[in-house]
């Protein structure tokens, strides 16, 4: 049978079923340049249009060499995730569907498997049950939302309706955040008309936390004026949270909000055996994380979560003539940013009910001892040294040569090139760095020896 005898559907599900079956033996770093990905690719718009079979295996063919592999075992590079088999499948289903996930009219079998998928994030995420939550594209969509929600909620306090009157003469807006933050949250308040300009930063409670007396002094300097106070938990680098326990009660006293960017850290509540790393996270106002890193749902999975559900609402609903709202069932455009969507709160519904909250646990847990093997067995090597051994899935090593010269990326770039693992790269204490996440379900001891003997190859031929 020739390619064009099957349906496009046929064609696309075969070329995406052979990539997920190949993740254990090909390589995990793309193995082509930007000119074998457009080779195939016309320059410019066909005159007449192709067979849709055909424009499918071009597609395919094309993307082929510069498919980057972030579903395996073996990648470890900035945060990612693989996909569980569940949530990848009910991705495909979801995407089959096409369902506008707007209102409960435009399809009520997203709205209501979006209730039940905010249900179980709760649940899973030991959050009070009565909380608000919103299925976003990503944390940083989940910062612009909660924070939304949060501007809305401080400045109605001191007597100001920010979604009739905006920002032009409102009572100034103070937010001290982490100074570790992730750089969305820098974005999300641009996004919001506050600006960077507004942020203080606070560092001084030890390697990646805030301090609980600069937050006290803080506090006090804000003299009342509006505040929102952004903590981590789990910073990209150390894998640091801040503590909540101490924090959240003196910022809640003294009227600020407090928002989380637990994109990654958040789901170490999760796993009973982690979860006093994050002590009292569940007493903040609002959270952001993802479904697409530690969950291992497929990308387009950010949830933002907030006890205030009014501040919320007030921040993202809309009314207008034509639109049927759903009685009894919740309408999902009540709490996002967006009009039409995808019914993208199935994967994650479907990588819940996969994992179970033991599965959910084993997976957290088993990530993080993944990462301190790896890192234990990669800084027991000559040339490398510890920079950040794991107390998460995170963790940071840096290289040297005999003469003592940092050649991190240099072995970054090796073992890359092999095929057998993937890393990134930081600047940490103004020394290249290299950092390891691990987040993948599939991750097992086999592709941790694998990694460790990438790694041992890489430094032999650079030392
Ligand atoms: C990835 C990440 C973000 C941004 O999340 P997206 O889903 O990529 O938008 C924010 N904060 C932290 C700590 C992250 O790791």
């Amino acid at each position: 049978m020739s390619p064009l005898d099957r349906t496009p559907l046929d064609l696309a599900i075969a070329h995406g079923r052979r990539f997920v079956a190949e993740q254990s033996t090909r390589s995990v770093a793309p193995t082509g340049t930007r000119a074998d990905i457009l080779a195939p690719m016309p320059a410019a718009l066909p005159a007449t249009g192709m067979d849709p079979a055909a424009v499918v295996d071009l597609i395919a063919r094309a993307a082929e060499p510069g498919l980057m592999g972030n579903l395996s075992g073996r990648f470890f590079a900035w945060v990612k995730g693989g996909a569980l088999p569940a949530a990848h499948a009910t991705d495909v289903m979801a995407s089959l569907w096409d369902q506008n996930a707007v209102l409960a009219a435009t399809s009520p079998a997203s709205a209501v498997l979006e209730e039940v998928a905010g249900r179980l994030l709760l649940d899973a995420l030991h959050l009070p049950e009565t909380c608000a939550y919103s299925f976003t594209t990503g944390c940083q969509m989940s910062h612009a939302t909660a924070l939304a929600a949060a501007r809305n909620h401080v400045l109605a306090k001191a007597g100001w309706d920010v979604e009739v009157d905006g920002l032009i003469g409102a009572p100034p807006l103070m937010v001290l955040a982490n100074a570790h933050r992730h750089s969305s949250v820098d974005r999300a308040l641009r996004l919001l008309g506050l600006g960077t300009g507004c942020i203080v930063p606070l560092g001084g409670g030890g390697p990646g936390k805030v301090g609980v007396d600069e937050l006290v002094a803080a506090l006090a300097a804000a003299q009342g004026a509006p505040t929102i106070v952004i903590l981590n938990a789990g910073d990209l680098n150390l894998g640091a949270s801040d503590d909540f326990a101490r924090l959240v009660p003196i910022a809640q006293a003294a009227g600020a909000w407090v928002h989380v960017d637990g994109a990654f850290g958040l789901w170490l509540n999760a796993c009973p055996s982690l979860r006093h790393q994050v002590a009292g996270i569940e007493l903040c106002d609002s959270w952001a994380t993802d479904g697409h890193k530690w969950l291992n749902t497929p990308y387009n999975a950010g949830m933002a979560i907030t006890r205030h559900d009014a501040a919320l609402k007030a921040s993202m609903r809309m009314t207008a003539s034509y639109l049927t709202e759903g009685g009894e069932t919740r309408d999902p455009m009540d709490y996002t940013p967006e009009w039409s969507r995808r019914a993208r709160a199935l994967p994650t519904l479907a990588a819940l009910l996969e994992l179970g909250r033991d599965g959910l646990a084993d997976l957290i847990a088993r990530c993080c001892a993944h990462a301190l093997a790896i890192h234990d067995g990669i800084v027991a090597l000559d040339g490398a040294t510890s920079i950040a051994r794991p107390i998460m899935n995170q963790g940071m090593i840096r290289f040297h040569d005999r003469a003592g010269a940092n050649i991190s990326d240099a072995v970054i770039a090796a073992i890359n090139a092999s095929g057998e693992a993937f890393f990134s790269g930081t600047t940490w204490a103004s020394e290249r760095t290299m950092r390891i996440s691990v987040c993948n379900w599939q991750t097992n001891a086999d592709d941790v020896r694998r990694t460790v003997a990438a790694a041992e190859r890489a430094l032999a031929g650079l030392r």
